[in-house]
C-alpha cells in the first residue's frame, strides 16, 4: 500500500519520499514516548514504594491480622484486554489502595490512563472507542478527575479515546498532578443524591447535563413558557441581599448549579452535586440538540458583534443549527420594545440572554409575557468565550476547580470582590445554614 502523500506547496507536485520520512519520524517519536512511559512508571512506583515501605509493611500486617491474607484481588482488563489481578490490601482499615503500587511496578497499570474495566464494562465499550485498549489503563483517569468536580459531561469512552489520541508524557504527568487537588475537592454523586439543593433560600435542581438539555428541548418543542437561571456563589450572595432577584429565582421554572463553589457548598452541607451544569458547558450541547430537533435560537447579550460571532462559530460546528437572530446586550431603554419585537419576529424557540447575573434574569422575568420564545435562559458572559474574544480557563484548571482563579487573574479589578470576598462569604453562610438551620435574609 502506498503511504500518505502530504500536499506540496501550491504549483508543486507532492514529494512522497519526504512525506514518508515525516511519517516515519513521527511514528518513531510516538514509539519513543511509549517506550519512555513504562520505565518512568516503574521508577516512580518503586520510589514511592520505597518511601512508603514501613507503611506498606504495617498495612500488610494489619491485613493478615484482620483477614488472614494480604491482598484482595479483582480481575480487570489491562492493555490489549489482557486480564490482570488488581490488588488491594485486605481488611477494612484505610490504605487499601496502596497495594496498587505492585500493579504499577509489574506493568499491569500505569499511573495515568483510562480506568481499568471489568469484563462486562469492556463488552459495553463501543467499537469506535476500542483505541482505549491500546494503552495501559491507569490509576488516575481524566474521566474520573472530571467526575470529581462534576464536569464529566462526555461519555467515559469518548474521554478515554481523546486521551489515547492526545497522550503525551506531559499530559500523563498533568493528569497525575491534578489527582491530588481533585481528590481534595471530593467526589460528586452519579445517583442517590437529593434532587433539589437548597442554599441561602434558593432551590437548585441537582441533575445531569443530559437531563438539563433534554428538559430545555422538551419545553421548547412543547412551547411551554419557561425561565431557566444558573447560579454560582456570587449569584446566591446577591440573592441573599436582593429580594427582587431572590423572587426571580424562586419563580424561575428551573435554577441550575454553576461552578465549583456549589460543589463545595454540597460538601459542607453533607450532600453531593450530581454535575456542574453551567451555562458555558451547556451552550454547545443546546446547539447540538437544537440542530437535531430543528429548534431555533436567538442570542442576545455581550458587546457588539460577540453574539453574532458566537452564532457563526456554532453554525460552523453544527451545520444544521438555526440561529435566527443576534443582538448586543447594550441598548437604551427606548430601544427595548423594538428589540423585543425583533426577537418575537424571529420566531426563535430558545432565547439566550447574556447580560450577566442578576440583570439578565431580572430582565427575562420583567419581560416574560412579552417575549415569545418559549424557553428563556440567562447565560452570563458566554458570548465572550464563544466569540473567541476572551479565552476560557484551560481544561486542566477547570478540572481542579480553579476556573474562578483564571477569571480573577484576567480581570482582578472586576472579579476580586466576587471571588476573594464572595466565595468565602458564601461558604461561611452555607456552613451557618447547615449548622443552625435556615439563614434569615435581610
Ligand atoms: N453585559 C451586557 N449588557 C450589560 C452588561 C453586561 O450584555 O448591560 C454582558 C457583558 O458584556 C458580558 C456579560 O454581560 O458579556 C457579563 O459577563 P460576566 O462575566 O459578568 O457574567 P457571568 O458569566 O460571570 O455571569
Amino acid at each position: 500500500m502506498r503511504g500518505l502523500e502530504l500536499p506540496g506547496p501550491i504549483g508543486r507536485t507532492p514529494r512522497p519520499r519526504r512525506a514518508a520520512l515525516v511519517r516515519r519520524t513521527s511514528d518513531l517519536i510516538k514509539t519513543g514516548k511509549e517506550i519512555l512511559h513504562r520505565p518512568l512508571d516503574f521508577v516512580l512506583a518503586v520510589t514511592v514504594s520505597f518511601i512508603l515501605l514501613p507503611v506498606l509493611v504495617l498495612r500488610a500486617g494489619i491485613a493478615i491480622l484482620q483477614t488472614g491474607r494480604i491482598f484482595d484481588r479483582q480481575v480487570l482488563l489491562g492493555r490489549f484486554r489482557v486480564p490482570f489481578e488488581r490488588l488491594q490490601f485486605a481488611g477494612s482499615f484505610p490504605g487499601r489502595w496502596f497495594a496498587v503500587l505492585a500493579n504499577i511496578t509489574r506493568g499491569d497499570l500505569s499511573w495515568a490512563g483510562p480506568r481499568p474495566l471489568n469484563l462486562i464494562e469492556a463488552d459495553n465499550v463501543p467499537t469506535e472507542a476500542w483505541a482505549r485498549f491500546r494503552i495501559r489503563p491507569g490509576l488516575v483517569s481524566t474521566h474520573r478527575l472530571r467526575a470529581r468536580v462534576g464536569l464529566a459531561h462526555e461519555a467515559e469512552s469518548i474521554t478515554d479515546c481523546d486521551y489515547f489520541y492526545s497522550q503525551t508524557l506531559g499530559e500523563s504527568l498533568g493528569v497525575l498532578a491534578r489527582a491530588l487537588p481533585s481528590a481534595m475537592l471530593g467526589g460528586t454523586a452519579s445517583s442517590g443524591s437529593v434532587s433539589i439543593l437548597r442554599f441561602l433560600g434558593v432551590d437548585i435542581v441537582n441533575t445531569t447535563m443530559d437531563e438539563a438539555v433534554g428538559w430545555i428541548v422538551r419545553r421548547a418543542k412543547d412551547g411551554t413558557d419557561s425561565q431557566l437561571c444558573f447560579v454560582n456563589p456570587d449569584c446566591l450572595n446577591i440573592a441573599y441581599g436582593d429580594t427582587r432577584y431572590r423572587r426571580v429565582l424562586e419563580r424561575a421554572d428551573r435554577v441550575l448549579p454553576d461552578g465549583v463553589g456549589i460543589h463545595l457548598a454540597c460538601r459542607i452541607s453533607g450532600t453531593s452535586l450530581v454535575a456542574n451544569v453551567n451555562g458555558t458547558d451547556l451552550f454547545p450541547r443546546i446547539c447540538e440538540m437544537a440542530a437535531i430537533e430543528n429548534l431555533s435560537l436567538f442570542l442576545l447579550g455581550a458587546a457588539s458583534g460577540r453574539a453574532e460571532e458566537s452564532a457563526r462559530n456554532m453554525q460552523l460546528r453544527f451545520g444544521d443549527l438555526k440561529i435566527v437572530g443576534t443582538h448586543s446586550g447594550y441598548f437604551e431603554a427606548s430601544e427595548e420594545s423594538a428589540l423585543i419585537e425583533e426577537i418575537n419576529y424571529s420566531r426563535a424557540d430558545i432565547l439566550l440572554v447574556g447580560f450577566g447575573a442578576p440583570r439578565q434574569d431580572i430582565w427575562i422575568a420583567d419581560n416574560f409575557r412579552r417575549l415569545s420564545p418559549p424557553v428563556k435562559i440567562g447565560v452570563g458572559g458566554l458570548f465572550d468565550f464563544y466569540s473567541d474574544k476572551i479565552p476560557r480557563a484551560p481544561q486542566w484548571m477547570r478540572e481542579i476547580g480553579l476556573e474562578w482563579l483564571w477569571r480573577l487573574i484576567r480581570e482582578p479589578r472586576r472579579m476580586w470582590r466576587r471571588y476573594v470576598v464572595g466565595n468565602p462569604l458564601f461558604l461561611i453562610r452555607v456552613w451557618r445554614e447547615s449548622r443552625f438551620g435556615h439563614v434569615q435574609q435581610p
